[in-house]
C-alpha cells in the first residue's frame, strides 16, 4: 500500500498519520522524492484502509500489492514522463534516440559524433569515460578528463550527456556535467550506488543486469525511487542464456512486460542487446515496433577503430539510414 501525502503536508499532520499506522501495528517506511512524500506500508494481513483514508494531509491511498510498490503501475494509472530539459523527453510516446561511442576516445572523435547526431536532429550523446572492464588490463575509459571534452562538445550543440557511473564517489564530481547517469549491467544490483543516485535530482538509466530477471530490475528501480528519485529510465540491453550465437539475448519481451508492470519509460539497447553490427539495426527496428521509449546505440566513425566494442557498433553511415527507417517506421506506427 502507498499512502501518498499532501505536498505541503506539515509534521504534526504527518505524526498523526505514523501514530495512526503505528496503532493499526501496520509496518510503513517513510519516503520523500523531488515530488512528493509516501508512506509505503507492508502490513501483514489485509485492513480495512478507512481506518487511516480520513486523516488530514492524505491526498490518496493505493492498494500496491507486490514487494516493488513505487514503480509499479498499479497506483499510477497516467506513464511517467521523463523529462530532461530542450525537448528530451521520455515516455511520451514519442521515441527517443540516444547514441554515441562505447567510449569517449578523444575531441575529435567527440566533435564527429556530435556533428551526425545533429544533422540527424538526435539531442542526446552516449560515451563512456568510466568502463566496466572483464580484464583489468583492458582500456578503462578517459575518467573525467573525458568527460570535460564530452561536456564541453555537447553543451555548446544543445545535446544532453549520457554516460555510466559506476561507484558512489564519482557521483558528485560527474553532477554538473552528465544529463542522464547510466547504471550498467554489472552494477544493476549495487544497492549503495543505487541509493546514492536516489539523493540526486537528474534521470537516472538502469540497465538490465546480466542474468537479471525482470523484478530484479524493478526492485533495483524502487531501491532509487525510495531514496528520493522519481525519474527512472529502464533499459533492456540483452541477458546471458545458454545460447552463444550472440552477445546476449535481446529479450523484447520485457518491453510489453515491463510496461505493464511499471509506469516508467523503456528503452532499449540493441548494441549490447545482439552485440553484432550488422544485425543491430534489424533489433533497433524491432525494438521501436515493440513499444520502446527509446534507444541506446552504439555509433563510431571507424568502428574497427574502435578502442571497445567496434564488433556491435555502426559506422555513421549505417547509423544514419537507421535513424531514417526509425523515423519511417514511427510514422507507420
Ligand atoms: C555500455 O553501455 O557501454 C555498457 C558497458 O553497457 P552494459 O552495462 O549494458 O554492458
Ligand atoms: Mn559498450
Amino acid at each position: 500500500m502507498i499512502i501518498q501525502l499532501d505536498t505541503s503536508i506539515d509534521g504534526d499532520k504527518k505524526g498523526r498519520i505514523e501514530a495512526a499506522l503505528q496503532s493499526l501495528h501496520i509496518d510503513f517506511y517513510p519516503v520523500q522524492t523531488q515530488i512528493g512524500h509516501y508512506f509505503i506500508c507492508t502490513p501483514k494481513q489485509e485492513f480495512d484502509i478507512r481506518g487511516i483514508g480520513h486523516l488530514d494531509g492524505i491526498k490518496d491511498v493505493h492498494r500496491v500489492s507486490g514487494a516493488h510498490k513505487m514503480v509499479s503501475h498499479k497506483w499510477k494509472v497516467d506513464r511517467t514522463i521523463i523529462d530532461c530539459g530542450d525537448g528530451v523527453r521520455f515516455g511520451d510516446g514519442e521515441m527517443t534516440i540516444m547514441a554515441g561511442p562505447c567510449s569517449i576516445e578523444s575531441e575529435e572523435q567527440i566533435e564527429k559524433t556530435v556533428e551526425v547526431l545533429k544533422r540527424n536532429h538526435i539531442k542526446v550523446m552516449r560515451g563512456g569515460v568510466y568502463k566496466p572492464r572483464t580484464s583489468p588490463y583492458s582500456f578503462r575509459g578517459l575518467g573525467m578528463e573525458g568527460l570535460l571534452l564530452f561536456y564541453k562538445h555537447c553543451h555548446r550543440s544543445g545535446i544532453k550527456i549520457i554516460t555510466e557511473v559506476m561507484e558512489s564517489a564519482q557521483i558528485e564530481k560527474m553532477l554538473p556535467y552528465v544529463d542522464i547517469f547510466q547504471v550498467g549491467a554489472r552494477n544493476t544490483q549495487n544497492f549503495n550506488l543505487l541509493e546514492a543516485l536516489g539523493k540526486i535530482d537528474k534521470p537516472v538509466l538502469l540497465k538490465r543486469g546480466i542474468s537479471g530477471k525482470i523484478d530484479e530490475l524493478l526492485y533495483s528501480a524502487e531501491y532509487v525511487f525510495k531514496s528520493g528519485n522519481e525519474k527512472l529510465i529502464l533499459c533492456e540491453r540483452g541477458i546471458r542464456t545458454f545460447e552463444n550465437s550472440y552477445r546476449n539475448t535481446l529479450d523484447l519481451n520485457a518491453v510489453p512486460i515491463l510496461k505493464e508492470k511499471s509506469h516508467l519509460p523503456v528503452v532499449v539497447d540493441p548494441s549490447h542487446g545482439i552485440g553484432i553490427r550488422k544485425h543491430v539495426p534489424q533489433m533497433a527496428l524491432a525494438s521501436a515496433a515493440v513499444g520502446a521509449d527509446g534507444l541506446l546505440i552504439e555509433v563510431h566513425e571507424t568502428p574497427e577503430k574502435a578502442v571497445t566494442d567496434g564488433q556491435q557498433t555502426l559506422n555513421f553511415m549505417e547509423f544514419e539510414r537507421l535513424v531514417s527507417r526509425l523515423y519511417a517506421l514511427e510514422n507507420v506506427l
